[in-house]
This record gives C-alpha cells, structure tokens and sequence, in this order.
C-alpha cells in the first residue's frame, strides 16, 4: 500500500484539493489505480447539517455521502465514485472510539488521542487502501498545519509512515508563496515558517507545492530548497490556472509524476493525456457564447454551488462555448423584479432550503415559461418550477411547499417516509436513485436511456394528488422512481427547454462525460441565442 498525504499551511483555501486531485491524476495517467481521501478536522459528524456559507457546497456520493466539496474534484478528476468512508471528520472517527468505548472494548484501559483516536484514524485510511485495491492513496489533510483540530491527524499520518515505511509514504506540503507587488519579489517566509511547524509535529515534507501568481522563481525554488531541506526537483510551482484541469499538466511539465513515481519506487505506463489535452483546448477555444442566470440564494460564495459551476464547464468545452454565468440573488429579484434577468440565454434554478428568496425563484420560473427562456429547475428549483405553475396556471393562488408554510395547496409536501423523521443529520432522501424515464420523451432523447440513476438529497416531493392536474395543463413528468408515485423529471409541453429534476445532475458531471441536463440547456440557450440574433428587430 502506498499513500500520498497532502497538509496545508500559511493559509486556507490554497486549493490543496485541486493539487491533490491533480498529484492522483497524473499517477493515474500511468495506469495506476488512485483513490483519495479526504480528512476534515471539524468535530461534524459530516457535512450535511453545514451552511453552504460556511464550507461551500455540500456534495453528495452514490451511497448517499453527504461530504466536503473537495470529494467532489476528485471524483471530477479521477472519474471514479467514491462512498462516505473518504471523508474522515474528527467527528466519526470519536463516534466510533467513544461507542467502542462504551461497549467495554477497551478493556478498562485509559482511552487517549495517542494511541486510541489515532489508531482509528489509521485503521479507517488503511481500511480505504485494501477495499479499494488502490495502487495509491491520496490523503489530503484539512485546515492548515499548526490548527489544534488537525493534531491527532498530522500525528496519525506521522505513525503511518513509521509504520509503512519511507518509500510507502510521501508527504505533500502545499504552502503560499505571495509576491510583494512593488518590488515584484516572491516571498518564502511563510513557507520557511509552515514547514517549521510542520517538522516539529515529526514530519518532513518530501515535496512543497508553493502557490502563487507566476512560477516560482529558480531563486525562490533554491531558497525554499534550502531552508526546508527539500530537493530543488521536489519545490513545485502552482501558479495562477486558467483552468483547475490544466493544473496535472503544469505538474507533469515539471516532473513531478516522475518523481514521486520514483521516489516511491512505482512502475507504470508512459502517460497519455491526450483527451484530458483536447478537453482544454475546445474549452479554451469556444465558437459560441452565451450567458445563463443562476438564481439562488447563496450566490455571494463562490463554491456554493461548485458543482453547478463545473458542469457548465464540462458542458463548455463538449459544446465549444463560451458560457458565461451569472450569479443572481434572488432575493434582488424579489426586489427589483425580474429585469434582472433581461439578456440571460437560460436560467437555472438549483437546489436550496428555507423560505428566504423563494418568491424571486418563482418570479424567475414565471418568466422563463411565459418568455420561452430554456429553464432548468434542480431540486429545490424544480419544487418551485411547480409551485410557480400550480399558481398561475392551474389557478391556486396560494400554492406552496409544505416546507415553508402551511396551505391549502400543498402541491410539494413531505416525503411520507419522511413523515416520523425527527433527526437532521442524514436523513434525507439521499444518493443514487433509480430513475424510470418515459420512452419518446424530451427527457429520453437527452439521458437516451429508459433506465438511469442520479443522486438526491431531498425531503419533499411533488404532491401525487395533483399530478393528474399538472398533466392535463401540459406540465408532463416524464421521470419517475420505481413505484411511479415519485416525480423526478418534469418538461412543459410547448415550450422550447423547460425542465426540472428532483435529483442534483451536477454531482455526477465529470470533465469527459458531463451532465446531460446540463449540456441539454446550454444546446437549448445556443439556439434561443441563435434565434434571438437572427429575428429582424
Ligand atoms: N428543501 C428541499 C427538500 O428538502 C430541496 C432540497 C434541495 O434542493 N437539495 O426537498
């Protein structure tokens, strides 16, 4: 078993996930098998009861994974589907020790961080080698070097080491290396700085990843060569990217798949990354443009709706397109009404909790139906796609989501297995679902499958009393689960693109297969485009 483990210092948000995701790819570009773990210190049990505004996105797996975001890049990086066991939290890894404790496995022994919490922390990363079979195990470290949470997790990765030897382990410190405008000079102090507190927890680092503007200078690279006793081969820039998926080429063009391959004494095949190459050429040479709105209510931090923003990407270099997005709150909707959304080629609608900024996502819904403006509602955004028509065009005025308020039309209610649920925390309707599509639908001629699955997280659903009323006005559901009782995927007949999915399709886009959904409404905003500049005005 092999292990590649990955710290931080300086500074937060250094995109230690983008390096680690982009260290696996270029080792898997080698024909080897990479997995990838990620440890959050936080005492969460996972992040599924977390605030996209504190962390971002949360991101769901096929099991049903609520996980950090960064689970995310490495499954885009990696196209592999990885399952909640890859996200370690301070949070189980202490369930576990407390239960087992509680059990009386212990023995009467004193339980203690070194060895007990420690020990479990090996035992779930070891666990992830021999289930996976991986030739490597990618192990990123959340937080920065130094953080009281990250303690334990730095002094497990020191033991694992211990115990699987030198050439098993190898220790990635992604460091900042800012540049001081005036004089234009990159500055290794805090590097010099990180890595001193790294080596006093007993690890020193095999390689150092400095992120910066440019590329680090050869003096730079010298001086932290030096004062972090660190191979000049092994200091690595990470400069500024156009794209995060060129970032395993910026590495490979400085060797760094050699070198870790030998240092760890791996054999593979020579890389080849000739559709990961072609992928960012198309995505840096667009034909077309086009500009899609998205409505949401946390579009003020950025990685959000991370997912969504990747998809699109994925779906603009498939598409040779220049897409540009728009982060709209809604709640400005709300308030200055929908000219807001004057010049959008599509509208997106994602997924979202709580009552704040509902009523702009239905203004939103309304004026992409009534101006034949390609829609696309995902979860939250297909709930109110539906309230949004169960009012204006079936008439109930007061119709809504059992969520949000009582009515006498509750044309999105509860889940009825969600019915005596009284927990938060993973209790959801959550991951990969089977989803039945209708043969000769809209949404068929997309997935061009009868059969598919998506992932879900979600307690409310389309209420079945009102189907049969939904279908008669045009608004037809051409997805459904297994029993037929769930709606999954809605179209309107009669209008060129309006759809929605009670499932999340960002989640499972990957650079060299993208969504369907997602590629569906950026074809559906090139010809609203195309067709907008061929009316004579
Ligand atoms: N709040 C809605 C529900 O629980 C939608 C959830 C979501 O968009 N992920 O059904």
């Amino acid at each position: 078993m092999k292990y590649i483990v990955v710290t931080g210092g300086v500074i937060s948000g250094l995109g230690k996930g983008i390096t680690t995701s982009s260290l696996g790819k270029i080792l898997q570009s080698r024909g080897l098998k990479i997995t990838a773990i990620k440890i959050d210190p936080y005492l969460n049990y996972d992040a599924g009861t977390m605030n996209p505004y504190q962390h971002g996105e949360v991101f769901v797996l096929e099991d049903g994974g609520e996980v950090d975001l960064d689970l995310g890049n490495y499954e885009r990086f990696l196209d592999v589907d990885l399952t909640s066991e890859h996200n370690i939290t301070t949070g189980k890894v202490y369930l576990t020790v407390i239960e087992r404790e509680r059990k009386g496995e212990y023995l009467g022994k004193t339980v203690q961080i070194i060895p007990h919490i420690t020990e479990e922390i090996k035992r779930r990363i070891k666990r992830i080698a021999m289930d996976t079979m991986a030739n490597v195990v990618m192990v990123e470290v959340g937080g920065t070097v130094g953080d009281i949470e990250s303690m334990p997790f730095l002094e497990a990765m020191r033991q694992l080491r211990m115990e699987e030897g030198e050439k098993n382990v190898f220790f990635v410190h992604t460091t900042l290396v800012p540049t001081m405008e005036v004089v234009g000079e990159q500055k290794t102090k805090p590097t010099q700085h990180s890595v001193k507190e790294l080596r006093s927890l007993g690890i020193q680092p095999d390689m150092i990843v400095g992120r910066s503007k440019e590329m680090l200078s050869e003096e730079t690279r010298r001086k932290i060569s030096l004062f972090c006793d660190v191979p000049y081969e092994a200091v690595v820039s990470a400069p500024d990217a156009k794209s995060i998926y060129e970032v395993p080429l910026i590495f490979e063009k400085q060797g760094v798949g050699d070198y870790i391959m030998g240092k760890m004494q791996l054999w593979g095949e020579r890389p080849d990354w000739k559709e990961w190459k072609k992928y960012l050429e198309n995505l840096y040479n667009p034909k077309y443009e086009i500009t899609i709105g998205i409505v949401g209510k946390y579009v003020h931090l950025r990685d959000s709706y991370i997912s969504h923003r990747e998809a699109f990407t994925h779906a603009a270099s498939h598409l040779r397109t220049r897409i540009n997005l728009r982060w709209i709150d809604s709640e400005n909707v709300e308030e200055k009404g929908t000219e807001l959304l004057e010049g959008m080629d599509a509208i997106l609608i994602p997924g979202g909790f709580g009552i704040r900024g509902t009523e702009g996502k239905i203004m939103a819904a309304r004026y992409a139906r009534e101006n034949g403006i390609p829609f696309l509602g995902v979860c939250f955004g297909f709930q109110m796609a539906v309230i949004e028509f169960a009012r204006h065009v079936l008439g109930y005025e007061d119709a809504y989501s059992t969520e949000l308020a009582r009515t006498e039309h509750p044309v999105i209610d509860l889940l009825p297995e969600q019915r005596s649920v009284d927990k938060l925390g993973g209790t959801m309707r959550l991951g990969a679902q089977k989803i039945v599509i209708e043969k000769g639908s809209m949404a068929h001629s997309i997935y061009k499958s009868e059969i598919i699955y998506e992932r879900h997280r979600h307690r409310y659903e389309v209420n079945p009393d009102y189907i049969e009323e939904f279908e008669s006005r045009g608004l037809h559901f051409s997805g459904v689960d297994e029993t037929g009782m769930r709606m999954e995927i809605f179209e309107l007949k009669g209008h060129p693109f309006f759809m929605g999915s009670q499932f999340h399709p960002e989640f499972k886009s990957r650079p060299l297969r993208p969504s369907p959904l997602h590629m569906a409404l950026v074809k559906a905003a090139l010809k609203f485009r195309r067709d907008k500049e061929n009316k004579p005005s």
